[in-house]
């Protein structure tokens, strides 16, 4: 099997699985208990957001262990709007993931403003665009780092640092699809929260943090007991908590060195797709190493994703988030482009345990496919 789907999760790592089992079957009282062997877990628990703020490069603040990136998200939104008397003002751009747009447009229902920020046709987000939005009302702002249907790399430093002359204004960026693949400095971007996700870094599904530079801007989304700093009630998982920091570790280990790797297939993919007049590549001047998008018009894309499937080939069509409820991307509705190519889109996403010889057997097997199968329209 030839797994190119590594944007919608990737294969846990053992060590994370290790990580895992290990500590879930020697520290599985529980943290908040009061005797010896709860404040062994605890220690665990403390020992692994210690480890999460180092290896992200933040001083202040705090890691809060969550279900996964997408609650990460939707604490961000609600939380913010529940630490709140009044509804505010929150700007985001339209191509963030379902877990933001959703979790914004709760808020709309609840009376906040919402400001969309569109890119331009190469996927491009100007940071001035961005500030000009921002009124006296304006609470949260939401940028992505990379979008997961493109790969395009989002300048969130540079937003952020707009976003710095105004200290009413809270700045969440997801990280999920940029962490280990494109470097990010959390203080110099000026993040007040950040979410990610350990199974798209070889980690295990459900397990993700949030961020949270000042605790006292965000109220719980889960209410209960004071676990997570009064942020997150419910029982703690210092094993999911250990294996979170061994997946991240891993992403930000040999960093660069993994980047070439990606970069090194990803162009050896580009240049033989480019030469194929039966697809359309959609790319981002700036762009992660690791995510390519496509389109195949006049094809249905999931015939392609079944047919590339009979050849041991798994790729995806838009995302796996929202590849169930729309057969086009809003990714690329977002863009501008044709409807044809937004409705014929497919995804391509490399992790570092993909070799050069996995992308020459995709383009083996892709230019076969292809041209067998029927062209309507
Ligand atoms: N944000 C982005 C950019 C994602 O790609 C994903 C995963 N599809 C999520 C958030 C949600 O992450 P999780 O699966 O951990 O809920």
């Amino acid at each position: 099997l030839i797994y190119l789907d590594n944007s919608a999760s990737t294969r846990p790592h053992p060590e994370c699985l290790e990580a895992y089992t290990k500590a879930a079957s020697d520290y599985y009282a529980n943290p908040a208990s009061l005797h010896q062997a709860g404040g062994a877990s605890e220690k665990l628990l403390e020992k692994a957001r210690t480890r999460v703020m180092n290896l992200l490069g933040v001083k202040q603040g705090t890691i809060v262990f969550t279900s996964g990136a997408t609650e990460a998200n939707n604490h961000v939104f609600t939380g913010t709007s529940e630490n709140r008397t009044r509804p505010g003002h929150a700007i985001l751009t339209a191509v963030e993931h379902p877990s933001v747009k959703e979790a914004a447009a709760k808020l709309e229902r609840k009376g906040w403003e919402l400001t969309w920020i569109y890119p331009d046709d190469q996927g491009r987000i100007r940071p001035e665009d961005v500030e000009d939005e921002v009124t006296g009302k304006t609470a949260l702002v939401s940028v992505m780092h990379v979008n997961n249907e493109t790969g395009t790399i989002h300048p969130v430093e540079e937003i952020g640092k707009r976003l710095r002359r105004y200290p009413g204004v809270r700045f969440h960026v997801d990280g999920v699809q940029g962490i280990g693949k494109v470097p990010l400095s959390l203080e110099e971007a000026g993040i007040d929260y950040y979410s990610l996700s350990a199974h798209k870094m070889h980690g295990l599904k459900q397990s993700g943090i949030l961020y949270v530079r000042s605790p006292e801007t965000l109220a719980p989304l889960l209410h209960g007991g004071a676990q997570e700093k009064g942020l997150r009630a419910g029982t703690a998982d210092p094993a999911a908590a250990a294996a979170f920091a061994r997946a991240l570790r891993m992403a930000k280990e040999e960093e660069e060195k993994k980047r070439r790797h990606l970069r090194g297939m990803m162009i050896q993919l580009e240049a033989e797709l480019e030469k194929d007049d039966s697809c359309r590549l959609h790319r981002s001047p700036e762009r992660a190493p690791h995510i390519l998008s496509l389109s195949v018009p006049g094809r249905k894309p999931e015939t392609v994703v079944h047919a590339m499937a009979e050849e041991g080939i798994i790729l995806s069509t838009t995302s796996a988030c929202s590849s169930k409820h729309s057969d086009r991307s809003a990714v690329l509705d977002a863009w501008g482009l044709p409807p044809s190519w937004s409705a014929s889109s497919l995804r391509i996403s490399l992790s570092t345990e993909n070799t050069q010889k996995d992308i020459e057997t995709f383009l083996h097997a892709w230019k076969r496919v292809i041209p067998s199968l029927a062209v309507s329209g």
